[in-house]
């Protein structure tokens, strides 16, 4: 272990190959096929892994349906499950270091922003257990002196978790905590372009001894696995994070079966900066919004909407920003942009560049260090003088690019802001502080920041409108997800029951 910049570092640790992990036991996928898996800023192996198919997926279901059935888990004593949870939690703390290493490695992510990223996630296993402590409570209706009826919240069955690449780690706790503390059995499916930490999240929770079957990972392809997932009669449940057009696909998948869904999904959300607003805040929070994560953040403020009094400043500010970017090494605690994921996403990335010259607009990046040749990295972009209708400013591009427009009042910002598929995140800068509350009540999405950057609060809903997704999760709106509502009516009078059929 060698310490940079105050960063522990395992740049030495080679990678084992990873396994499936079912019903306690990390296995061979059945077909013995495996997966390569790419270090995005070599391009070299990091290891293999297992690639689970429609038999593995058959086999972790079982498992879990066995575990849900007949386990122990859901009728376990509150305490005793939450003792399970604050456990996950502490370990996930105990390893921070190897796996905020080890995201790095497998994602490109800046090491910096990996490691918050990481503590977010033993805080989503110690969040929900509190959250089940204290608000996982039903309601009670009294009837006159008739009935007294009561809801309670009844676990759902099997959980089939689908997740992204992009910050995997945290994404996948966010799911696994709601779903565990509540009392189901969990199928994760995580990204196959990110194992890594999935792998180490179920080391995490073999070591914490969960009973059997409580909690699989079966890795492979989406179109595989994740399908198989999606389409099994014994899942209940399905929560997805991804692209927009996977989630259409997975909806009409799992209809047959009749699932809940629960969708996040693409964004292009836009950041709103009035003549008015906190200059120096608003630009540090429009390039954080766009470059952290190496753009590759659904709630990055890919489109500037600045108004036309500021606009020259604030895009020289800006050119004078982005140009001075430190792109490099993830492993480099100093390094503010990595290499995306793989050459697929960097190929698509580039091909946007190419678009935003053929639709007419300016292109303004640094470039790419020789010694950098080999990952796959794109310099942080900006994209002037685009037009609202411009396919960069309507796609989700998912990498280093702003898209920069202007706009000359709060009616017009708005109609812009709204004229588009996507309604996940919004940001507004302003000082007019009743103008700041209007034009966030507007903007069609469904998380809105005023002079703020995105800071994230567990107790609150997260999720997006329009083709940014469907449902809430976090806080207590997960609950609706994760829990089966029942109602119990109970009468405590002799009501009057109709007699059919009484002579
Ligand atoms: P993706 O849709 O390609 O893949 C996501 C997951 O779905 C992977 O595990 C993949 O294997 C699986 N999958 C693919 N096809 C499937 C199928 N037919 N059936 C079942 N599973 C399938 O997304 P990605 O490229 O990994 O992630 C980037 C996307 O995720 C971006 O669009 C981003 O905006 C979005 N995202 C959204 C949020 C949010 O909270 N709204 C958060 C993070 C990322």
């Amino acid at each position: 272990m060698v310490s940079t910049h105050g960063v522990v570092s395992y740049k030495h640790e080679t990678q084992q190959n990873i396994s499936l992990y079912i019903n306690g036991e990390f296995t061979p996928a059945l077909s013995g096929t495996t997966i390569k898996n790419m270090n995005p800023f070599t391009n070299e192996q990091i290891n293999e892994v297992a690639e689970g198919q429609s038999d593995d997926i058959n086999k972790a279901v079982a498992a879990a349906r066995e575990a849900f059935d007949h386990g122990p888990w859901k009728t376990m004593k509150l305490k005793k499950r939450m003792a399970y949870i604050y456990r996950i939690a502490d370990l996930i703390d105990e390893d921070i270091e190897r796996i905020t290493y080890l995201e790095s490695l497998d994602t490109g992510l800046p090491i910096s922003q990996t490691r918050n990223m990481v503590s977010r996630a033993s805080e989503n296993f110690r969040f929900y257990a509190r959250m089940v402590e204290s608000r996982l409570v039903g309601d009670a209706y009294q009837v006159d002196d008739e009935f007294i009826n009561y809801t309670i919240h009844a676990p759902v069955g099997v959980a089939g978790l689908i997740t992204p690449w992009n910050a995997p780690f945290m994404l996948e706790t966010w799911k696994v905590a709601p779903a565990l503390a509540t009392g189901n059995t969990v199928v994760l499916k995580p990204a196959e372009l990110s194992p890594l930490s999935a792998n180490l999240l179920a080391e995490v929770i073999h070591k914490a001894d969960l009973p059997k079957g409580v909690f699989n990972v079966v890795h492979g392809y989406g179109e595989t696995a994740g399908d198989a997932l999606v389409k099994h009669p014994d899942v209940q449940l399905i929560s997805f994070t991804g692209e927009t057009t996977t989630g259409t696909t997975i909806i009409k998948n799992s209809a047959d079966t009749l699932k809940s869904c629960s969708m996040e999904l693409g964004g292009k959300s836009p950041i709103i900066v009035f003549e008015d607003a906190d200059f120096d805040r608003a630009l540090d929070a429009c390039v954080w919004g766009i470059y952290s994560f190496n753009g590759e953040r659904c709630t990055a403020n890919s489109r500037l909407f600045v108004q036309e009094e500021i606009k020259d400043k604030f895009i020289e500010a800006l050119k004078l920003r982005v140009t001075n970017i430190k792109v490099g090494d993830p492993l480099d605690a100093y390094t503010e942009v990595g290499p995306l994921i793989d050459k697929g996403h960097y190929n698509k990335v580039n091909s946007y560049l190419e678009i935003a010259k053929e639709e007419g607009t300016e292109v303004i990046n640094g470039d790419i260090p020789i010694e950098l040749a080999k990952g796959n990295f794109v310099a942080p972009t900006l994209i002037l003088n685009a037009e609202n209708h411009m396919r960069v400013a309507q796609e989700e591009i998912f990498g280093p690019v702003l898209t920069v427009m202007t706009f000359k009042d709060e009616e017009e910002v708005i109609r812009l802001a709204n004229s588009i598929e996507y309604g996940l995140a919004g940001y507004v800068w302003t000082n007019d502080i009743k103008r700041g509350h209007r034009v966030a009540q507007k903007v069609e999405a469904g998380m809105l920041w005023v002079n703020a950057q995105n800071v994230r609060d567990l107790r609150t809903p997260f999720g997006g409108s329009k083709s940014s997704g469907i449902g809430r999760e976090g806080g207590h709106y997960g609950f609706n997800f994760y829990t089966e509502q029942k109602i119990i009516h109970v009468s405590i009078a002799d009501h009057r029951i109709q007699q059919f059929g009484k002579k």
